[in-house]
C-alpha cells in the first residue's frame, strides 16, 4: 500500500481517553505521524474525514461465516467483505460449519480462506467447538485446537447441556486462558418454542420460549466457573433475569462477561406480529421489560460487549412459514448505525463507551492484543460518521443473505472505512 493521509479525523481511542481532530499519515500499515496540517508526501492517497471517528478496529465476536459447508447462505469471502462494510476490521466465528470447527485442520482452512480474501484485511479468530460435532458429548482437543489458534469455545447453535460435560470443558478452557461461550438455553424449557413466551405468542398461538430457559442455564454455569474457577461469556443476552445474575456474578469478581446483540437491544417481541421471519431468532426477541434491561447492562458496563450474532441464510429458507424458518439474521452491516441510534443518541452511552464494546472488551474477553491509535503503532482503524443519517437497503448489503428485520429502517450512525493489515477500504 502507498502512504495514505486521513485528514481532519476525529481520533477517539478509550484506552488513552483521547478524543481529539488531528491528521492521521500511514506509512506501510503503520502509524507514521499524528497531527495538525500533515503535509502529504509524494504518492500519498489522500482522505478528506470531515470530522468522522477514527477508533481502534472493531471485532464482532459472534459471527457465523456458513463456510465449510453451508456456502449457499455465505462463504468466508463474502461476509469478510460484508464486515468490513460494516466497519470491522475482524471477526470471531462460530464453530457450527459442517464440519464443524472441532479440529485443528478446519482451524487451518478456515485461516487460509481468510487470508485469500480482501488480501487478508479482515482478522478472522476462530472459536472452536467444546465438544466433537458439537453434539455434547464427547470434548474436542482443546490442547490442539488452542495451538491452532482459536480464541475460545463454543457448541453455538447448542447449549453445552451436560453439567459434567461444561464443568471439564470450563477447567480445561482455563489451562489456555479461554473463555467457554455458552448458548444459554435449557432445552428442556424451550423445547419447540419459536419465539418469546409471553403475551404476544399467546395471541399468535405460537410456541414460546420462555426468558427461564436462558436464566436456568446462566445460573448453573455460573456455579460451575465458581467451582472451576474458568472463564465464562454468554453469548447473545436476551433476559433481564439473565442480566441480574451476570450482575451479581461481577459483583462477587467472578471472570464472567457477556454479550449483546443490535437487535435485543432495539426489537420486542412485538415485532413478531408481522409473521416476518426475519423476527425469528435464537434467542428470540425478548419484551419491552428486557430491552430496556439490555440497554441498562449497557449503560451500568454489565454488558461488556455489542456483538451481532451474524447469522446468513439464503432468500429460500427464510421464505416458508414462522414455525419453519430457520433462526437467525445478518447484522454486520447494520451494528454500528443500530448501536449510535438507541444507544449513543439517547444518551444510554457515550461514543467513546459504544468503542470499547465493539472493541477494547471483545479483544478482553477473547485475550487479543490492544489496538492503539499511536505513532508507530499498526493502523488497525474502523471509521464511521456518528451524525450521519442513511436508510438500510438489503439491496446493497455486502453480505451474500439479506435476511434483515431492518429493511427501510432510518439510522443515525454510519461505518465509512476501515484500515487493517495494510490495507484500506472506503465504502
Ligand atoms: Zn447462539
Amino acid at each position: 500500500m502507498k502512504s495514505t493521509l486521513f485528514r481532519n479525523a476525529r481520533i477517539i481511542d478509550p484506552s488513552q481517553k483521547l478524543d481529539t481532530s488531528a491528521d492521521i499519515l500511514i506509512d506501510k500499515g503503520i502509524i507514521k505521524k499524528i497531527g495538525k496540517d500533515i503535509e502529504a508526501p509524494n504518492n500519498t492517497q489522500v482522505y478528506d474525514l470531515q470530522g468522522a471517528v477514527v477508533a481502534p478496529g472493531f471485532i464482532d465476536m459472534h459471527v457465523h461465516l456458513r463456510e465449510p459447508g453451508y456456502e449457499h447462505k455465505a462463504t468466508i469471502a463474502s461476509e469478510l467483505t460484508a464486515a468490513a462494510a460494516g466497519g470491522f476490521v475482524g471477526v470471531a466465528c462460530m464453530p457450527n460449519t459442517n464440519p464443524a470447527i472441532d479440529d485443528g485442520s478446519i482451524v487451518r482452512y478456515i485461516k487460509e480462506q481468510a487470508a485469500k480474501a480482501m488480501n487478508g484485511m479482515i482478522d478472522v479468530y476462530p472459536i472452536a467447538a467444546v465438544t466433537k460435532n458439537r453434539e455434547g458429548r464427547q470434548i474436542t482437543e482443546m490442547a490442539e485446537l488452542s495451538d491452532a489458534g482459536v480464541v475460545g469455545f463454543s457448541d453455538d447453535g447448542n447449549p453445552v447441556e451436560n453439567t459434567q460435560i461444561m464443568r471439564i470443558a470450563l477447567e480445561y478452557a482455563k489451562m489456555f486462558n479461554k473463555p467457554i461461550i455458552q448458548h444459554a438455553e435449557d432445552k428442556a424449557l424451550s423445547h419447540g418454542g419459536v419465539m418469546n413466551e409471553g403475551f404476544v405468542s399467546t395471541t399468535l398461538g405460537l410456541p414460546g420460549i420462555p426468558t427461564i430457559a436462558e436464566a436456568v442455564m446462566i445460573q448453573r454455569d455460573i456455579m460451575l466457573t465458581v467451582y472451576s474457577g474458568g472463564k465464562y461469556h454468554v453469548a447473545h443476552l436476551s433476559t433481564q433475569a439473565g442480566l441480574h445474575l451476570i450482575r451479581e456474578a461481577k459483583e462477587s469478581g467472578l471472570p464472567v462477561t457477556c454479550e449483546v446483540t443490535p437487535h435485543h437491544f432495539t426489537l420486542t417481541d412485538e415485532e413478531v406480529r408481522s409473521f416476518d421471519t426475519n423476527t425469528k431468532m435464537h434467542p428470540p426477541l425478548r419484551s419491552q421489560e428486557d430491552v430496556d434491561a439490555m440497554k441498562e447492562g449497557l449503560r451500568d458496563g454489565t454488558i461488556d460487549v455489542i456483538a451481532t450474532d451474524h447469522a446468513p441464510h439464503s432468500y429460500d429458507e427464510k421464505e416458508v412459514e414462522y414455525l419453519y424458518a430457520p433462526f437467525g439474521i445478518v447484522g454486520l452491516e447494520t451494528a454500528i448505525g443500530l448501536s449510535v441510534t438507541e444507544l449513543v443518541k439517547p444518551g444510554i452511552l457515550t461514543i467513546s463507551q459504544m468503542i470499547e464494546k465493539f472493541t477494547v472488551n471483545p479483544r478482553r474477553v477473547m485475550d487479543l492484543p490492544q489496538v492503539i491509535i499511536k505513532e508507530g503503532e499498526k493502523a488497525c482503524f474502523t471509521i464511521f460518521k456518528p451524525e450521519e443519517e442513511w436508510t438500510v437497503d438489503i439491496q446493497k448489503f455486502k453480505s451474500k443473505s439479506k435476511n434483515s428485520p431492518f429493511h427501510g429502517r432510518k439510522l443515525t450512525g454510519k461505518p465509512v472505512g476501515v484500515v487493517n493489515n495494510n490495507e484500506v477500504m472506503m465504502n
